[in-house]
């Protein structure tokens, strides 16, 4: 039964902050999401005997047609915005191939009642692109950067693209989107040795650093449970290296648990989905770049919002509509449990 114009769900959650897929197309390949390179297929081999069965749809682009408008991306919003959404994250695939996408960023940022813009990208293109993103209205970007190794950054991503990266996030500061945050995904064996190097990163830049557990959402279907490197693992480490204070939050939806150094400057957060998820304060909704409403990284259903947004149906038609979906949101993910099911399409389409 559904009481008010929020967007609330059956297990007592309202819905504040939408994630916005621009496209399914990435120009990364990581290992983690999208592998392509024989590195891959090497990697996963040795230390987990996949790549078993690949998921063949995430290399199925949509077509064009199929792809979401601007106009129809803001209208989506929009109606979202006014049933209680107030945190939009434009995301991807890579936000940034998608062509005029500060436009969508603009269109995004004149909404009121949006109070947070951000934008997650891996940042190869943000060198050609931050000064219009700022101009249009960014607020906020996440970068992502798995390794300080060029040879180890190029074996993940399947690109030769640290250096852009890097420059990336000197631009984002440079610029003032503040907090710029970077998360990095730790895979056992591929990118854990660098967890230090990776916090002391963090410090020195004075960034606002998370280190995210690997999730079974590769097209690889190579996710196998020893290669999480759990979160307080994570945390024990950077215990040992840095001195760590806890920072008190009192959002209950936020994913990282976070920890300041000692001297102020820098933040790690860590996002342990798999080994202590949250999914009870879990207050994300996700739009995909094909219109279809996500209610969790691990939905097997997307119900599709095209239909109504392209059969003349009203702004009122489509809150209700989704109203009911995020009812029937669910109470939590399965990871690691014997009736998980990994989603048919993988991260890079979902929008992460
Ligand atoms: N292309 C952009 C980027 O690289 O940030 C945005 C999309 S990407 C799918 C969003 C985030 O999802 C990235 O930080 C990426 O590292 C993360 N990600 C992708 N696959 C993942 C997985 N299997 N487990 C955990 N995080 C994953």
């Amino acid at each position: 039964m559904i009481r008010s114009n929020l967007l609330a769900d059956s297990h007592g959650r309202v819905m504040r902050d939408l994630r916005v897929s621009v496209t399914d197309r990435c120009n990364f390949r990581c290992l983690y999401c999208l592998p392509e390179t024989e590195e891959a297929a090497d990697f996963y081999r040795v230390k987990s005997n996949a790549l078993r069965n690949p998921s063949p749809i995430a290399r199925e682009w949509k077509p064009r047609s199929q792809i979401l408008s601007f106009e129809e991306i803001e209208r989506v919003v929009r109606i979202a915005v006014d049933s209680g959404i107030q945190k939009v994250r434009v995301t991807g695939g890579e936000p940034l191939v998608r062509q005029g996408v500060e436009m969508l960023v603009a269109r995004l940022a004149d909404i009121r009642g949006v109070t947070d813009l951000a934008m997650t990208t891996n940042g190869f293109l943000f060198p050609q692109k931050g000064r219009a993103l700022r101009q249009a209205g960014l607020q906020r970007v996440s970068f992502s950067l798995d390794s300080l190794d060029p040879a180890n950054f190029k074996k993940i991503t399947g690109r030769d693209g640290l250096r852009s990266v890097l420059a990336s996030i000197d631009l984002a500061q440079e610029l003032g989107l503040h907090p710029v945050k970077v998360n990095a995904v730790v895979i056992r064996g591929l990118n854990d040795h660098e967890i230090e190097a990776l916090a002391g990163f963090a410090r020195q830049k004075n960034l606002s650093f998370r280190f995210i557990e690997f999730m079974p959402l590769d097209s690889g279907r190579a996710w196998q449970k020893e290669l999480v490197v759990p979160g307080r693992e994570i945390l024990q480490r950077l215990q040992a290296r840095f001195e760590l204070r806890p920072v008190r939050s009192s959002n209950l939806s936020e994913t990282a648990k976070r920890w300041s150094f000692a001297d102020g400057r820098g933040e790690i957060g860590i996002i342990a989905p798999v080994s202590e998820p949250f999914c009870g304060h879990c207050n994300r909704l996700r739009l995909t770049a094909d219109g279809k409403i996500r209610t969790c990284l691990f939905s097997l259903t997307e119900p599709d919002l095209k239909p109504l947004l392209r059969g003349g149906a009203s702004d009122e038609t489509i809150r209700e509509r989704l109203q009911e979906i995020v009812w029937h949101k669910e109470e939590r993910h399965h990871i690691g449990e014997p009736d998980f099911v990994q989603p048919e399409r993988t991260m890079s389409c979902i929008g992460g």
